[in-house]
């Protein structure tokens, strides 16, 4: 209640600055979206007071015909969204879901051939410090070095050579269509599992607007707060029922305890969400957006990576302007421009800072900017890049967009 709000103004307070900051900001972060207030009502309830340890119909704790049917709703409707046999939408985060699928499906030490992070890969696809370079033996697939796009030639050849267990497809940074029939081809030649991380453009795919994963994918993991535009977490979608079965072993009891109910509930109104015919004028306006946007910043002199986009987000390359990722933040930061730094395919900075920026478009979208407002966009960060103080313009602006 308001009553019990005014007692913790510390924390109040805050959450109504981040309101007022994500309502005059432009966000351009590939990874970020609006959630509907349907979907952050759910994700507020009651349900968060619920212990449910198990899945719908087998729980530790009494109590759980409610939630039973909730958890049941998200899990049918993801399963039609994606064309899906099974689903688990238990995972807390997109990582977590990552780590129950190395668990479920291969041994520490295993060959995991993925994509390079600095081509555009994930942490969890690799990374040093984090548990899947730290565990397994991964073998990274960059992009063409021309191109810039992925090369599956070289990705065959890398699976010939090093016969991985588990063949990552999926990126954080890719603005190209990612073939999956491709990369089952590979898998099966080399008879390793392919694991598809759809996180980046899992709205994509469940609106038709991207190849969907699910039926060349032996296992397919997501975030579910992206371009899918629900409440941060994760889910793991499958066709093969024993597959299916190590999931939900290696996600309860492998490595959580109870699941957020209250999140999955958000889930389940997401994918409710994104069932019906306007995701897919949405997802459709979101490539529409990403790509009069990059052609904008083309038309001012910038380069990028690939030299355009098919998804809803593509990297600006900023050495030529004698930028890099931690430089443009600095500049676009305090105009309330808010973009991701990126390391480039090759590049030449340091990782710690990075060639570039990434920009998407599915955040903008959902607050209704169109292709005509593409220029306008392109034109405030090119100021703001160049130094120019751009902050009242961004803030007078957004504010004829309203937020969800
Ligand atoms: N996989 C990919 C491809 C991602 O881009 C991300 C998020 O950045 C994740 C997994 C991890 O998601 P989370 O941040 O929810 O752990």
């Amino acid at each position: 209640t308001t009553a019990e709000k005014t007692r913790d103004t510390a924390v109040f307070d805050l959450i109504d600055q981040e309101a007022q900051r994500q309502r005059q900001g432009l966000e351009l972060i590939a990874s970020e979206n609006f959630t509907s207030a349907a979907v952050r009502e759910a994700q507020g309830s009651v349900l968060t007071n619920k212990y449910a340890e198990g899945y719908p119909g087998k729980r530790w704790y009494g109590g759980c015909e409610v939630v039973d049917q909730v958890e049941g709703l998200a899990i049918d409707r993801v399963k039609r969204l994606f064309g899906a046999e099974w689903a688990n939408v238990q995972p807390h985060s997109g990582s977590s879901a990552n780590l129950a699928v190395y668990n479920a499906l291969i041994e520490p030490g295993s060959t995991v051939l993925g994509m390079n992070l600095s081509h555009g890969g994930h942490l969890t696809h690799g990374n040093p410090v984090n548990f899947s370079g730290l565990r397994y033996h991964i073998v990274g697939y960059m992009v063409n070095r021309e191109t810039e796009l992925i090369d599956m030639d070289e990705v065959r050849r890398l699976a010939h050579e090093h016969k991985p267990k588990m063949i990552i497809a999926g990126a954080s940074a890719y603005s190209r269509i990612i073939d999956f029939k491709a990369f089952r081809e590979v898998a099966d030649e080399v008879g390793a599992l392919l694991f598809a991380d759809i996180a980046h453009i899992a709205g994509l795919i469940a609106a038709g607007e991207h190849p969907n994963a699910l039926p060349h994918a032996h296992v397919v993991a997501s975030t579910t707060h992206k371009t899918l535009r629900g409440p941060r977490g994760g889910i793991i979608l499958g066709n093969d029922p024993e597959i299916g079965a190590k999931i939900d072993r290696a996600v309860f009891p492998g490595y959580q305890g109870g699941p957020l109910e209250h999140v999955i509930a958000a889930k389940a109104v997401a994918f409710g969400e994104a069932l019906q015919p306007e995701f897919r004028v949405y997802a459709r306006q979101i490539i529409s957006n990403s790509r009069a946007l990059a052609q904008e910043f083309q038309d001012r002199g910038y380069r990028v990576v690939s030299d355009g986009t098919d998804n809803h987000m593509f990297v600006l390359d900023l050495r030529p302007q004698g930028l890099n990722g931690t430089k443009a933040t600095k500049l676009l930061d305090p105009n309330h421009i808010t973009i991701s730094k990126s390391t480039l395919p090759y590049d030449t900075e340091k990782i710690l800072h990075g060639g570039g920026i990434r920009i998407g478009t599915a955040a903008v979208t959902t607050r209704g900017l169109a292709e005509q407002d593409m220029s306008k966009v392109a034109d405030l960060v090119d100021r703001a890049l160049k130094g120019e103080e751009v902050q009242p313009e961004v803030h007078g602006w957004m504010g004829g967009f309203p937020l969800p």
